[in-house]
């Protein structure tokens, strides 16, 4: 079995692998580059050879795993393409989002709703423990606990095995069942993002009870950025339990500025059978995902109700990095006032109006307007989606009978530091393939 690298080697974006058998071949996600260089590397068609795949198997819905599957499409692929179900429908739902957002910014688009529309039309689902044979390939998916119906991919050839981690999940997800490794395996490829980090142990709950009573008491605006899958899920939640303990003091409304993260979470509402038993819990009773105070605003002019609110309040909007979205109108209305905070949950990447602030920028762009940051910022730390190194160790050590270590989907430091540990703790061999490479496996 030989491996090209296709993304995500060298890198956290791109991820794409293609696994070469004797008379076949899989492709193991198709992502898009993001951040430094990635619209080069974007258009560059990647070197398959679509007409000796057996099948495309897709890990998850985040874009930088399935963004550019319909690429396969221009390429001819006529194949299937095998997810659960869940990342199916968060998928299509990206995709969408995608072509959308290149035609309003008249961006040269990848693909458009053609081959969106045809690439869907060739998905077959496989559920997690479910088996397939694929040419000369067992596929097996395992949870993966990183987002709603993320997997790792188990490929077994010849009596050898091979397994694709996918993103792996921290284990400790509020909403999620943990990840699940396999029991054995000759080859692991492994995902590095946090290779050099162990994420803070931090109380999530009480840091946003506290920035709600701050603006409580002085009537100002908590505006959260959010991604609009999982993390916006996990903020209502959290928000639904404070909200069912009396936190949130009486007539505060939260509104929820975000259509795409709206239909994230009808998404999330639909696959109950990757919930956590806490979660799965509370859904038999209620609605983990709303509560009182509550307003779901789905139309662009319903931001003048959310204007009107003069009282205290709290405004959750997308994009997570405040590169775009809903989020860039209130944030150009509201941080210009000092009684606003801004919690920010998630990662923040280079080039992004969340980086410069995280950063300690007071004065910022927003759509070519100066805008004055008098608001207070505050982030959390501890919601990542990703394994951290510890957790990612953890993972490794359940499988029995590795041979070697593949490390991809992490910048160079972290992949360096976390290669170190797999060999000083687990003795084994470790690779750390570049952008293009082929390796001969098994
Ligand atoms: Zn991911
Ligand atoms: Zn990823």
């Amino acid at each position: 079995m030989k491996i090209k690298f296709l993304g995500a080697a060298g890198t956290v974006t791109g991820s794409c692998y293609w696994l070469q058998g004797d008379n076949g071949g899989l492709v193991v996600d198709m992502g898009m580059f993001q951040g430094l260089n990635s619209r080069k590397l974007n258009m560059k068609t990647p070197e398959i050879d679509v007409e000796k795949l057996n099948g495309v198997v897709v890990t998850h819905a985040h874009l930088d795993h399935g963004g550019r599957l319909p690429l396969l499409i221009k390429m001819g692929y006529k194949g299937k393409v095998y997810m659960t179900a869940a990342t199916r429908d968060l998928l299509e739902l990206s995709l969408h989002d995608t072509v959308k957002i290149s035609q309003e910014y008249n961006k040269d688009s990848l693909f458009g709703e053609e081959e969106v529309e045809q690439l869907l039309s060739q998905v077959e689902l496989l559920e997690i423990g479910e088996e397939k044979i694929l040419g000369e390939f067992k596929v097996r998916f395992l949870r993966a606990g990183h987002i709603l119906g993320a997997v790792s991919v188990m490929v077994e050839a010849k009596g050898k095995s091979v397994v694709f981690s996918g993103d792996v999940g921290t284990g400790e997800s509020p909403l999620i069942l943990p990840p699940e490794p396999p029991e054995k395996a000759d080859v692991v490829i492994l995902e590095s993002t946090y290779g050099d980090r162990l994420h803070e142990d931090e109380d999530e709950e009480k840091i946003l009870r506290e920035e709600i009573e701050k603006v409580s008491r002085n009537k100002g605006v908590l505006l959260i950025p959010v991604f609009s899958i999982q993390r916006s899920q996990r903020i209502l939640h959290l928000l639904d339990h404070i909200q069912r303990q009396g936190g949130l003091p009486g007539g505060m409304k939260v509104y929820f500025d975000s259509p795409m993260a709206i239909e994230a979470t009808k998404i999330f509402g639909k696959y109950r059978q990757y919930y956590s038993r806490e979660l799965a819990d509370q859904a038999k009773k209620d609605d983990p995902f709303n509560f009182p105070g509550l307003v779901v605003t789905r139309q662009a002019w319903e931001k003048k109700i959310i204007r009107k609110d003069k009282k205290a309040k709290i405004i959750v909007a997308g994009s997570g990095m405040m590169s775009g979205g809903r989020i860039m109108g209130h944030a150009k209305e509201y941080l210009p006032k000092p009684s606003t905070r801004l919690l920010i949950v998630g990662y923040q990447a280079k080039g992004t109006l969340g980086r410069e602030i995280v950063d300690g920028e007071r004065r910022v762009s927003i759509d070519g307007v100066r805008v004055e940051v008098n608001a207070k910022m505050r982030q959390i730390y501890s919601m990542s989606a990703h394994a951290d190194q510890e957790q990612l160790l953890k993972w490794l050590s359940k499988i029995k009978g590795v041979k070697k270590v593949i490390l991809t989907h992490g910048e160079d430091e972290p992949r360096r530091v976390l290669g170190e540990k797999v060999k000083t703790r687990f003795g084994l061999e470790v690779d750390k393939p570049i952008l293009g490479e082929e390796i001969e496996y098994l």
